[in-house]
């Protein structure tokens, strides 16, 4: 019985907060939510796949804070397109932002890219379980499947969360974003910091700061931002560097020195 209440109690919470957001779920939606959380609890244990399992916090800071992603969109609502929109979720994990927004957007066509074999297992799990159709889990690296004609510039919509710093996620991201298309990296209180440091990288990458929106996810203090980053140019064919690169050299302006300048430097 207390389980009972537990269940009802948390969908009204992810309800709530997706109203809170101005999206509204409906109570097919709300079922699927409740089967991801059971599944996700369940493969948890031997998988490894999330910090965070308790009932209440699941329905926020993973399904809500997915969700929230969609505030990037009001200008252009992904069900009245004249073709569903192709996204892609780079490093997806348990499915984190991307399977939530497929939930709530079933016309959207969805790429779960992510590096770790386990996690991807999991993901052809649930999409088999919430017989999701146009959603497809893919195990490689951002490095490598940017630079497959099949996914390169293909993207209208290119999400992550908690992947990397912005210099190094505008590397993995804009490449797989088509022209137009937009980047939408979710990120916590350092959003402005990282934004200013990724300055050089994204544009280089052909891309431009859109915007930055605070989320307010009810029942959450911390701070939550959606770096929104549009695609203004073709990206440069050598991006992105080989894997592991882009972490471990993010892409940044080279700082004239003295030394540089051949008048002083005697060279
Ligand atoms: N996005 C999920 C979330 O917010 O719950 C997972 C976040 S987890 C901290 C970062 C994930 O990104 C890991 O599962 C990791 O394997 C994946 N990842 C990191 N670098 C990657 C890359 N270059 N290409 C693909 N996946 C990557």
């Amino acid at each position: 019985m207390q389980d009972l209440d537990t269940a009802i109690k948390a969908m009204e919470r992810l309800k709530t907060s997706a109203q809170n957001l101005g999206l509204t779920l409906t109570d097919k939606q709300l079922a699927m939510f409740q089967v991801f959380y059971q599944e996700l609890v369940a493969w948890n244990e031997q998988f490894n796949l999330t910090a965070i399992t308790e009932y209440e916090q699941v329905q926020i800071r993973h399904f809500a804070d997915s969700l929230s992603c969609l505030l990037a969109l009001d200008e252009r609502p992904p069900d009245r397109e004249r073709r569903p929109l192709r996204c892609i979720d780079i490093g997806s994990g348990a499915g984190f932002p991307g399977l939530p927004i497929k939930i709530y957007c079933p016309q959207m066509q969805i790429v779960l890219l992510e590096a770790t074999g386990k996690k991807v297992t999991f993901l052809e799990h649930i999409v088999a379980r919430l017989s999701l159709k146009e959603v497809v889990p893919i195990k490689g690296r951002a490095e490598e499947v940017a630079h497959d004609p099949g996914h390169r510039e293909r993207y209208d919509l290119v999400l992550a969360r908690a992947v990397a710093g912005l210099s190094t996620l505008a590397e993995y991201a804009l490449p797989l974003c088509r022209m137009g298309g937009l980047v939408i990296a979710q990120k916590g209180a350092s959003a402005q910091e990282e934004t200013q440091a990724a300055e050089y990288a994204v544009s280089i990458l052909g891309g431009r700061v859109k915007r930055l929106i605070s989320v307010e996810l009810l029942g959450l203090a911390e701070a939550r931002t959606l770096v929104v980053i549009e695609k203004v140019a073709c990206t440069p064919n050598q991006y992105p560097r080989r894997p592991g690169i882009p972490a471990k050299r993010p892409l940044k302006a080279q700082v004239a020195t003295d030394d540089d300048d051949p008048e002083t430097s005697g060279s």
